[in-house]
């Protein structure tokens, strides 16, 4: 099962990724959590991306396509995975398309959250607050400002993915406002008709 996630920063991406990885056995793949590692890690791309993130930009589409045909390699991917805000612009699932191509394997559904953009604010709060209580780390872009930027980030390059995916017939949406347990029952519905 390969399937990407779409959806604006707070829709659910992550989340959802992380409960289905339980029930297939595929790992989720979040160019995010890949980029926060290489950060922490003091690695070169680490280095180039840091500047970026904080500002709620979005990192070179070289830097994430050649991590994610990478990390496809691994031998936990051969039964499938959860691409997680990847791609993120055209140009990138246009690298996706050839990167799946070139290792002879495809997509079998596109997941689209829908979200009220009025809600993602608000989620981002509680989960800087939930982090907090948790005694965790706050991601160093879950603030307002870098927040807003990535919302537009959103709007302007990652949204028009929207039709991209409803070209080839795999676009499958969502409603995300619903509650985590419905959202993850919808989507197994899809995946099951895959
Ligand atoms: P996320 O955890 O998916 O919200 O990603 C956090 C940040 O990492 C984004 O705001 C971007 O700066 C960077 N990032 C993650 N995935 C990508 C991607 N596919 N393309 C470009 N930048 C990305």
């Amino acid at each position: 099962m390969r399937l990407i996630f779409l959806g604006p920063p707070g829709a659910g991406k992550g989340t959802q990724a992380k409960l289905l990885t339980e029930k297939y056995g595929i790992p989720q793949l979040s160019t995010g959590d890949m980029l926060r590692a290489a950060v922490a890690a003091g690695t070169d791309v680490g280095k180039r991306a840091k500047a970026v993130m904080d500002a709620g930009q979005l990192v070179s589409d070289a830097i994430v396509n050649e991590i994610v045909s990478d990390r496809i390699d691994s031998p936990d991917c051969a039964r499938g995975f959860i691409l997680d805000g990847y791609p993120r612009t055209v140009p990138q699932a246009e690298a996706l398309d050839q990167i799946l191509a070139g290792k002879g394997i495809a997509l079998d559904a596109v997941v689209e959250l829908k979200v009220d953009e009025d809600a993602l604010v608000r989620r981002m709060e509680n989960r800087v607050a939930e982090t907090i209580a948790a005694g965790g780390t706050v991601r160093s872009d879950d603030n307002p400002e870098a927040f807003k930027r990535r919302l537009t980030e959103y709007r302007e390059k990652t949204a028009p993915l929207s039709n991209y995916y409803a070209s080839t017939g795999k676009l499958q949406t969502v409603d995300g406002m619903a509650n985590v347990d419905k959202v993850t029952a919808e989507i197994a519905g899809i995946l099951e008709n895959a």
